[in-house]
């Protein structure tokens, strides 16, 4: 049995975020996570890294908290963030009042606004419908929220802390009426460990109920789902939102080569029955095309939902829903963390490992938005540009993933899930979306010794899935016409029929 301070529950951006504070105050801790990292809300997001101006109008003080933490994580995760600027931009008939009442708020919430002229606004973006009126430029950046997870739990590592992806808590020891550890379960192997610890944190979004209620509390809550839709090219370098007060398909954020454009807010009840639906897709794709035309026409290559773990409130329109997070102490070992933002998470950490450092009885100061993020050379060759000037034997061609890529993760982490191979290359993120280089990695690894043949169609079975899940939303036009290759290739060369 292993003997702990604190646990964290969840390998988000929250729960990672306090993996690393507790690392930087000298505080033993553990952190389990029943997948990969940024499994949750995390991965499902859009990448935002607020200026604020989303919620400036609505929610003044998430705003605040988003311009402070923007600027705050463009100086300590610089390689996570990209500073690309963010435009409102207001098209005809949009509201003059709206957009009268966005720059009061800005200039009292402190966020940088400047109106710029349609011409200018289209210098910066070429893309963007030419009959807009104006835009108003904002520090909106883009932020990888992969990267950010690994990073924050390097620190971690670094000092001795645990860290156990695919494990998933099972249940809460209670010994008289107090929460004193964590039954945990291996997901491949199926093996059931137990972890002790003073005291445990729930930071596991929206599953922050169920997890709760293990340990005999409740946290409320309300799920509110969202969807997002990938297009195959960057159709900006800019954060493009509309001026508006928030509503569906309003935002498209650049990453990497491609776009993530959303997205929806649907009231839902259980955070693992979560699908996209194709009237979600068609409303994205419409709202996001009167920014930007060419969306229309641009191939979509992937459709997937997120669920936002929201503070409970007395209305049915979750976007009214204050943006702020809480920290609730049960009262019996263990406290759970809810709300927020990703743009946030440094912040909710912060707040977190105050409170615990209270209960300890210590006095350590959070050095987090000072210190840089550690480890963040070793992920320098991820980005496109740097994978450009190395071509060998390339087994991800869209992505441009070499088999070196593959087998270094392999080989670090000992992974047996396809899955993490790609948060951390990028493998299987193009416009095949893993149709041809997923059994080549699960034949490396296989080659490596990580996986039996009966496993590895066990593994790809679930990636087939999983995949399919994702791309059926968005299948039309140039997407649909590889997706039938790629079927033969399964259903037919590979005869995966029976099994997907
Ligand atoms: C569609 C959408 C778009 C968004 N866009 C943005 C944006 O652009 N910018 C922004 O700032 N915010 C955005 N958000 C909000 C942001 O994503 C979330 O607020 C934030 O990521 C929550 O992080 P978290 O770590 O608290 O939760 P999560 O990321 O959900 O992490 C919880 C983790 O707990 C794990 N877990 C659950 N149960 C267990 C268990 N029993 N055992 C072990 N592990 C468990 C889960 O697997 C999960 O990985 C968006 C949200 C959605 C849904």
């Amino acid at each position: 049995m292993i003997k702990t301070d604190v646990i964290i529950i969840g390998g988000g951006a929250t729960g990672c975020g306090i993996a690393r504070d507790l690392a930087l105050r000298g505080i033993p801790h553990y952190l389990i996570e029943k997948n990969d990292f940024a499994a949750g809300a995390t991965g499902a997001c859009h990448g935002l890294l607020h200026s604020g101006g989303r919620y400036v109008v609505n929610d003044p003080d998430a705003a605040s908290e988003c311009i402070c933490e923007n600027r705050i994580l463009r100086k300590i995760a610089q390689k996570c963030v990209e500073q690309t600027g963010g435009l409102f931009v207001r098209l005809p008939g949009d509201s003059k009042l709206f957009r009268d009442r966005f720059l009061k708020s800005c200039e009292e919430v402190g966020i940088p606004a400047e109106v710029i002229s349609p011409t200018r606004a289209l210098d910066l973006v070429p893309t963007l419908n030419p009959v807009l009126e104006e835009a108003i430029k904002v520090p909106d950046c883009s932020i990888d929220p992969f990267r950010l997870c690994m990073l924050n739990a390097v620190s971690s590592r670094n000092t001795g802390g645990g860290i156990l992806i695919h494990h998933k808590v099972i249940d809460i020891i209670k010994e008289k009426n107090r929460c004193v550890g964590v039954k945990i379960q291996d997901q491949f192997s199926s093996q059931i460990k137990e972890i002790r610890a003073r005291l445990i944190i729930n930071a596991s979004g929206a599953w922050g109920d169920i997890v709760a209620r293990m340990g005999g509390s409740f946290v409320p809550m309300t799920l509110s789902k969202g969807s997002l839709v990938i297009s195959n090219h960057r159709l900006t370098n800019l954060v493009i939102n509309r001026l508006r007060p928030p509503s569906d398909g309003d935002i498209i954020v650049p990453n990497e080569a491609v776009c993530l454009a959303g997205t929806t807010s649907i009231p839902v009840s259980d955070p693992d029955t979560i699908d996209v639906d194709p009237a979600e897709v068609d409303i994205i794709a419409s709202e996001v095309e009167s920014m930007i035309p060419a969306f229309g026409t641009t191939r979509l290559i992937r459709a997937y939902p997120g669920v936002r773990p929201l503070l409970k409130a007395e209305t049915d329109d979750s976007r009214a829903i204050s943006r702020g997070f809480r920290i609730i102490d049960h009262k019996n070992g263990m406290f759970s963390i809810l709300g927020g933002k990703l743009t946030t998470y440094r912040l909710m950490a912060e707040k977190m490992t105050d409170a615990i450092i209270a209960e300890f009885g210590l006095k350590t100061p959070c050095t987090t938005a000072e210190v840089p993020l550690e480890g963040q050379e070793e992920l320098s060759g991820y980005p496109l540009s740097k994978r450009l000037k190395n071509l060998d034997d390339i087994i991800c061609e869209c992505e441009l993933v070499t088999r070196k890529d593959v087998e270094r993760i392999i080989n670090n982490i000992g992974t047996k899930y396809i899955g993490d191979i790609q948060h951390r290359t990028r493998l299987g993120m193009g416009p095949c979306q893993g149709g041809f280089c997923t059994y080549r990695a699960l034949g490396i690894m296989q080659e490596m010794g990580r996986l039996t043949p009966s496993e590895s169609m066990e593994v790809l079975t679930a990636f087939l899935q999983r995949r399919f899940k994702g791309i059926r939303p968005a299948l039309w036009g140039d997407q649909l016409r590889e997706e039938q290759l790629v079927e033969y290739i399964y259903l037919g060369l590979l005869s995966m029929e029976q099994k997907t």
